[in-house]
């Protein structure tokens, strides 16, 4: 599975950009920088869209990639780009977002061949989407979100996003259950461990949290870190070397590119 990071910040900024990740060129994985980042072609390009929940900087591409991709449909030649995730979270974004009052309905537009598909997904089922499988778990973040795992061809192993998240123990139980090893996670440590408050009401993680959530697994993936708000960066970046001793992990930088 090759993944490419097209934003991971937490913060929306000259040289920061929203999170989104492109996995084998064609899938999503939230679409907070998607336009600004890719050419047309590329984004002609995308079939799937996975988002872990509504909030505007993990799904605001959506809108302009449907704006931008409008010429390729309406002829019956390609299908709809297809939204997944979980009910409730597809419900917020035709509620609040493509609701023809913020933005126009591109599930129904152009009419007769849309641009834009929802498809539900419930939580722990496995989905099959542009030649990899995807299980959503809820996390505990926003009113409806969730992570995804994710595996590529090789069955052995899975990657797991959280996409934002607070503490859930929920989540990192999945992982336990799965039948692959998730040896790489992608999380988040949106905060500074003196704002421990904020991170707790806003439902996100702090270095000091986030070591602490890694330990409800009983073996140590290798973490990949996004989300940081950028005006406490550094010190984020300090706190994280003393937190994440004993882990191997990796703090993502947009324009880079895994296999997994
Ligand atoms: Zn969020
Ligand atoms: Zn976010």
């Amino acid at each position: 599975m090759k993944l490419s990071v097209l934003g991971c910040s937490g913060s929306d900024l000259p040289g920061h950009h929203l999170t989104s990740f492109l996995v084998n060129e064609h899938i999503l994985l939230d679409a907070g920088s998607v336009t600004s980042n890719l050419s047309l072609d590329e984004q002609a390009a995308i079939t799937d869209i996975f988002v872990t929940h509504a909030h505007l900087d993990h799904i605001k591409d959506i809108l302009f990639l449907a704006d931008n991709l409008i010429e390729f449909f309406g002829h019956h030649t390609r299908p709809p780009v297809n939204i997944h995730g979980l009910p409730d979270v597809l419900d917020a974004i035709s509620t609040h977002l493509l609701n023809d009052t913020i933005w126009p309905d591109f599930t129904v537009i152009p009419a007769n061949s849309p641009v834009l598909t929802y498809m539900p997904m419930p939580a722990r089922t496995l989905v099959s989407a542009g030649g990899i499988k995807v299980a959503a778990c809820p996390v505990n973040h926003a009113k409806c979100a969730s992570g995804f795992v994710l595996w590529g061809q090789d069955e052995d192993e899975a990657l797991a996003y959280t996409g934002d998240t607070g503490p859930s123990p929920e989540w990192w139980d999945f992982l336990t259950t799965m039948p692959a090893t998730v040896k790489n996670v992608i999380t988040e440590a949106s905060f500074p461990n003196h704002l421990e408050e904020l991170a707790t009401i806003s439902k996100h993680l702090t270095p000091k949290l986030l070591r602490r959530e890694l330990e409800r697994l009983p073996y140590r993936p290798k973490v990949y870190i996004y989300h940081m708000k950028a005006p406490f960066s550094e010190q984020i970046q300090e706190e994280l070397h003393l937190a994440m001793d004993g882990y191997s992990y990796h703090l993502l930088r947009e324009g880079e590119t895994f296999d997994f």
